[in-house]
């Protein structure tokens, strides 16, 4: 079978074919234009949806959303002011009028976690934390053999651990969380103060890799507030994987084993044994995979 996939993001909405066996047929992406708020984006969706229906012989929809978002339903529980209007939106019925295909919508990070359990770093496990380092943070609860989303679809909001009570201000209006000290966005300002403008993360890291003094000082202090936030998440979870995901995933083994070695300093000697910590392997198609795994899930009545 043949499964239309959309993820939605803030940025761009990638869009694809993906076979019933995860071969990935076709691919590609437009801008979100997130301003224009969630009707227009769905509009666009629906038409990515017609555009792939034409083209391919698809038997439904799967959609990865930001946002929290109600899977069984396939609506908007809440969105942020990214797209203004997001909230509420009844995705699923939507686009499921206007295709006639069965739809079904989860979240962004849980569909990276989905993904990569399907056809990623997290093959074979039954209890991972999903993070996803970029300009914030977010997290995705894999328990059990399963994802697991909470009393109402808002489990895991890892980006929101409090980290330093009364620190800096977050978008979710309390201070402290996690991703205003753990975020891409909070290494980019400490590699600003310490090296001015105009100075990439990319080069940043290629100094760390090469042992500058500075760079290294700047990385070790960054992992380690990543890692004061993981150390709550394996105790309270006994995680067999942490799997990274989201830009700085990119870094691979020079992240990868400075995370290792911080966490293993702070957890305990149990907890320490069990724990593979590994970079996503499925990139930018997590979503899709994982939309498509969702989709799948509850065709099969799962
Ligand atoms: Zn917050």
């Amino acid at each position: 079978m043949q499964i239309a996939v959309i993820d939605i993001g803030g940025t761009k909405i990638k869009y694809g074919v993906l076979t019933g066996t995860g071969e990935l047929l076709h691919h590609d992406s437009v801008p979100t234009e997130a301003k224009r708020g969630g009707e227009a984006v769905i509009r666009t969706v629906c038409g990515l949806c017609n555009e792939l229906k034409e083209r391919f012989p698809v038997e439904g929809v799967a959609i990865s959303s930001a946002g929290q978002i109600d899977h069984e339903k396939g609506t908007v529980v809440f969105a942020t002011d990214n797209i203004p209007g997001y909230t509420g939106t009844d995705v699923a019925e939507i686009v499921g009028r206007h295709t006639g295909l069965p739809v079904t919508v989860e979240n962004d990070v849980n569909c990276t976690a989905l993904g990569e359990h399907w056809k990623g770093a997290a093959r074979g496990m039954d209890d991972f934390i999903c993070l996803t380092v970029g300009t914030g943070i977010g997290g995705a609860l894999f328990l059990d053999g399963r994802l697991y989303t909470g009393a109402r679809f808002s489990a895991g909001e890892i980006g929101h651990l409090c980290l330093y009570p009364g620190g800096r201000p977050c978008t979710c209006g309390n201070r402290g969380c996690f991703e205003q000290y753990a975020s891409s966005i909070a290494l980019a300002g400490l590699v600003r103060d310490e090296f001015g403008d105009g100075f990439s993360l990319e080069e940043f890291f290629g100094k760390v890799s090469d042992g500058d003094e500075r760079a290294v000082k700047i990385f070790n202090a960054w992992v380690d507030d990543l890692t004061t936030g993981l150390q709550s998440l394996v105790h309270i979870f006994n995680p067999e994987g942490i799997i990274i995901g989201g830009g700085v995933s990119e870094q691979g083994d020079v992240l990868i084993e400075a995370i290792r070695k911080s966490l293993d300093g702070k957890i305990m000697p149990n907890h320490r044994k069990s724990l593979t910590v590994r970079a996503a392997e499925q990139g930018n198609k997590a979503n899709l995979l994982g939309a498509a795994a969702h989709f799948l899930e509850r065709r099969a009545g799962r």
